[in-house]
């Protein structure tokens, strides 16, 4: 549990490999690049909307004036909330589309849903709440349990607004608060508020022709029907032994649920376009004797590491904490200098590239002959080896997924040559020609990550002062200070990937975030501000200083294969992590502390 050796990986023919990996995404490149995707909206609109989980109850619209409104009570809304509480500040409502909290966590229970990442790392607010995960691959139902047990140990439940959409952000200059329109007919008057609606916030359709025709059981991954399936998140789907199921989509919600499909049904057909790097699970129960050897502060340092691994760099003699597929190429790195006494070329950062690139390649080699030993027709076998680079794609952990494919009551179609499924017909999907007569088709199909912003918040209209809105302001680009908070938009704060530093838990990154925010909020109290904004000039500078700490990775964004990390492959989409700062994760930390620390706000006018 400690730490763990280098894992070995076999010798590559790089070259060669560079050539079939650029061949394989050609294949799979389209013109229409995220358009190609329908919007959960219209007629689609219960794919997002409609709860599956909890009925929805009713109650009269409300009219109301508060503080802060924490748009999301998922994981960055919790957190938020609770550092606002901690701030002092407790006149706010967390208002949130599902019907508990989790984000997520709560919609998505789908059999087989685990979390992909340390849960260690991952679960927040851990030592706050006294809880240690059973085991380091958390499953779906104990994150979903964890959200639920810091909303009752901080006391939020009090201050939530379930099963509420916002439809509408206006800065009302008149009343210096921003207008918050939902599907509840409300009308909450906030004088702040922070969004917090998380990357994964709204599933995202294929665009296959013929969706609307298909006369059988259709739903998203994010909304699993287990009225239709029977079972629960870890399997036993009992209801579908004579159903013929088509899953599309083969990314980490696709590649967990599919071993549970394939159990339970009469017959499962898999329609793959790109295959996902599948590495070894290899989950466990929490160590007790490891635990009673942990100091306070042990999860910041276990954090820091997974960090070094995943966005900077071991220093020399530092152990690999982590032990998994995240870690494994920076692992095998580190093992190498220590080898060589090579350390020393770390300075050239080319170089470093160099040396990364390499096990890299040798990595990805592992996972396809991983894929050769446990798929037993090796035509099968071929379709499913990831010809990309690590990190192309999020990185995907399972036992039992290969194996299924040697099930005789399990079928995979290759798409990729035409760039996804055909057709959709009254009958079931259309593919190479081929008719595959199904009852149920499952959209493992992903969420608004990368597409435009209007598409992801589906907020309109959002709009700050005089009126200008936030997806023209950031039309071109984002542009804030700190990545929280931008000119024109008065007293409102964004969490997630925008302009901030990125690390390896993507909780940290909301804890930092809401820090920052429930101090800006306090200390406008305290100085009886009512409006915040932050000026041109100093919106200027934060995009001065991302500019010039920007980290120029566009080869290998753009050599990778499409996918919602690199847009599709769009040439000037935007990326998951947004527009970073490069200078680092803890970089920020040290700055934001400092920015606090002078208590001057610099960059912010305030208003009464
Ligand atoms: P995804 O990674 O975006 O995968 C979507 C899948 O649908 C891909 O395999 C894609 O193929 C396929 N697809 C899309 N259009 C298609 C078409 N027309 N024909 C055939 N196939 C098509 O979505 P996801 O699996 O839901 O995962 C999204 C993200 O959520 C993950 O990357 C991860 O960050 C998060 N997540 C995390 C966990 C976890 O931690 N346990 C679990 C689930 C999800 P291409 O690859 O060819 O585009």
């Amino acid at each position: 549990m400690q730490h763990c050796e280098s894992t070995q990986t076999p010798e590559v023919d790089i070259a060669a490999l560079r050539q079939k990996y650029l061949t394989e995404r050609d294949k799979r490149l389209r013109p229409e690049g995220q358009q190609q995707y329908l919007a959960a909206e219209n007629e689609f609109a219960d794919f997002y909307e409609e709860d599956p989980h909890l009925p929805v109850t009713p109650r009269e619209a409300l009219t109301t004036d508060i503080d802060v409104a924490v748009l999301g009570g998922g994981f960055a809304g919790l957190i938020t909330a609770h550092r606002l509480r901690q701030a002092g500040i407790t006149d706010f409502r967390i208002i949130e589309l599902g019907g508990d909290f989790g984000g997520v966590w709560y919609w998505n229970r789908y059999p087989g849903i685990q979390i992909d990442s340390d849960s260690y790392c991952y679960l927040p607010l851990l030592e706050e709440t006294g809880y240690m995960p059973k085991e380091k691959f958390s499953h779906g139902d104990e994150c979903y349990e964890h959200a639920q047990r810091i909303g009752r140990h901080f006391g939020l439940y009090d201050s939530a607004l379930f099963h509420t959409l916002i439809r509408s952000l206006e800065w009302d200059e008149q009343i210096q608060r921003w207008r918050v329109g939902t599907n509840r007919g409300d009308d909450i008057r906030a004088r702040f508020v922070v969004m917090c609606q998380g990357p994964y916030n709204r599933p995202k359709l294929p665009g296959i022709p013929g969706i609307t025709d298909f006369d059988g059981q259709i739903f998203h991954t994010a909304r699993w029907d287990y009225a239709y399936t029977g079972g629960n998140l870890h399997g036993g789907l009992d209801k579908i032994a004579d159903k013929r199921i088509a899953v599309i989509g083969t990314g980490s919600s696709g590649v967990q649920a599919i071993p549970h499909l394939a159990r339970g049904a009469e017959h499962l057909t898999v329609f793959q376009r790109t295959p996902s790097y599948i590495f070894e699970r290899d989950n466990h129960p929490t160590d007790p004797e490891w635990v009673k050897t942990l100091e306070p502060g042990w999860r910041s340092a276990r954090q820091r590491n997974f960090h070094n691994a995943a966005y900077a760099f071991y220093s020399p003699g530092e152990p690999d904490l982590i032990c998994d597929g995240w870690t494994e190429v920076a692992r095998n790195l580190a093992a190498k200098l220590d080898r060589t006494d090579g350390w020393a070329a770390l300075a050239d950062p080319a170089k470093f590239l160099e040396l990364k690139e390499i096990e890299d390649y040798r990595a990805m080699e592992r996972l396809r002959r991983r894929v050769e030993a446990t798929v037993e027709d090796q035509a099968t076998a071929e379709k499913l080896k990831p010809y990309y680079r690590n990190l192309c794609k999020r990185p995907v952990f399972n036992d039992d997924y290969l194996p299924t494919f040697n099930r005789p009551n399990v079928t995979l179609v290759d798409v990729s040559e035409s760039k996804g499924v055909e057709r959709i017909s009254e009958h079931g999907v259309v593919a190479g020609g081929t008719e595959y007569e199904v009852d149920c088709i499952i959209l493992a199909s992903g969420f608004e990550i990368t597409t435009s912003l209007d598409r992801q918040y589906d907020i309109a209209p959002f709009t700050g002062r005089d009126g200008r809105s936030l997806y023209e302001h950031w039309g071109k680009g984002f542009r804030t200070l700190h990545g929280i908070t931008a000119h024109g938009f008065p007293n409102i704060y964004f969490t997630g990937f925008i302009q901030g530093g990125v690390t390896a838990a993507t909780t940290l990154m909301f804890e930092q975030q809401a820090d920052h925010i429930a101090y800006i909020i306090t200390q406008a109290h305290a100085r009886g501000a009512t409006v915040v904004e932050p000026t041109a000039q100093a919106e200027d500078e934060w995009v001065r200083t991302i500019r010039a700490n920007t980290v120029d990775n566009s080869t290998f964004v753009t050599e990778c294969t499409p996918g919602y990390y690199n847009s599709e492959g769009e040439p000037n989409g935007r990326s998951f992590l947004g527009d970073p700062f490069w200078g680092g994760f803890y970089v920020l930390e040290d700055l934001l502390r400092a920015w606090r620390a002078t208590g001057e706000l610099a960059g912010l006018s305030l208003r009464a």
